[in-house]
């Protein structure tokens, strides 16, 4: 048994581990760890407290993937809820779909009784009206919601260095059965509707009991472009390590073209328990808490460099 996270898991892959110890599955494990990150205030890309979009609207992405039988349960853009994961569960559990985004994800979440409160906290509404009094002009920031064009606004806005982030839980129970989960705000002050990676079965997250699973954070846009993380199962399925398939598949980020082109980091298992990370960013790190520890414990992700660039459109903002 064992819980591989993002760092930012650490407020919950005790209790991850706890539900696996107890004989719970492993999806309820990846629920059960990602909940406490949603819940926690002080993490600005997951959540509850989460960055919003550019008009001040906390939207979240969840989902949840079980690896015994590849069924998943996604949901996108979903406002007013503080625990998308549980909801993308609802979905896997209930419905003939997979993927609800917008306003049918919230009427579900309130068919299911979740409750609603409002996810967009005071440091939060802080950070966001700072930042966009630093990048926008004080005529547009006056009229944003009405703002025609507010597509212009989205690339300055949005700068792949600033706040971003998600969680990623990979969770694999007493038999031997693999789930894995993802949840986030998404970029900060992205367009509203935007959808990232993390709820995109095969972008975001992906698991196959036969094979692995493994998870995302950075860029979405180009982890959806390159199915990152079905390339990493996809390529242990291949035949490849665990090690080699994360190798493989951030490599290919580096054949998509476009001007927007950041970072990306990724945790990935075989079926026997194998972890490892992965990342572009030097330094970084994820955890791991195996059946056999008393706490879990941080490890290095491996460095693959990639190819960035973030050019703004000549005819984007302020151009006219
Ligand atoms: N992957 C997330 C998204 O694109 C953001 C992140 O992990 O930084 O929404």
């Amino acid at each position: 048994m064992f819980v591989v996270a993002s760092q930012n898991g650490r407020v919950g892959i005790a209790a991850a581990m706890q539900v696996l110890r107890d004989g719970g599955a492993a999806l309820d494990a990846v629920e059960a760890g990602i909940r406490l990150v949603e819940a926690n205030p002080d993490d600005h890309s997951v959540g509850y407290g989460g960055y919003p979009n550019l008009l001040g609207e906390v939207e979240l992405d969840a989902a949840i993937m079980d690896g015994r039988d590849l069924t998943g349960g996604a949901v996108g853009a979903l406002k007013g809820y503080p625990h998308p994961i549980s909801v993308a569960r609802k979905v896997l559990e209930k419905l003939p779909h997979v993927f609800l985004v917008g306003e049918g994800a919230a009427r579900f979440a309130a068919e299911m009784g979740f409750e609603s409160c409002e996810l967009l906290t005071e440091p939060a509404r802080e950070t966001w009206k700072e930042r966009l009094r630093e990048d926008l002009p004080p005529d547009v920031l006056a009229h944003l919601t009405e703002q025609p064009d507010l597509w212009r606004y989205v690339e300055i806005a949005t700068d792949p260095e600033r706040a971003r982030g998600t969680t990623n839980f990979i969770a694999q129970d007493a038999q031997g059965n693999l789930a894995v989960g993802v949840s986030t705000s998404g970029w900060a002050w992205k367009y509203p509707g935007r959808v990232g990676d993390s709820p995109i079965i095969g972008a975001g997250l992906y698991a196959d009991n036969r094979y692995g699973a493994a998870a995302c954070t950075g860029t979405g846009e180009m982890a959806i472009r390159a199915a990152t993380a079905h390339s990493v199962v996809f390529y242990m399925k291949m035949g490849l390590s665990v090690v080699e398939a994360g190798q493989r598949a951030m490599a290919d980020l580096n054949d998509l073209g476009g001007r927007y082109l950041s970072g990306m980091n990724l945790i990935a298992v075989d079926r026997a328990g194998n972890h490892v990370g992965f990342s572009s960013r030097p330094d970084a790190k994820y955890l791991y808490f195996t059946d056999a520890m008393d706490a879990p414990a941080e490890a290095p992700r491996l460095y693959i460099p990639l190819n960035e660039r973030w050019q703004r459109s000549t005819s984007g903002a302020c151009s006219g």
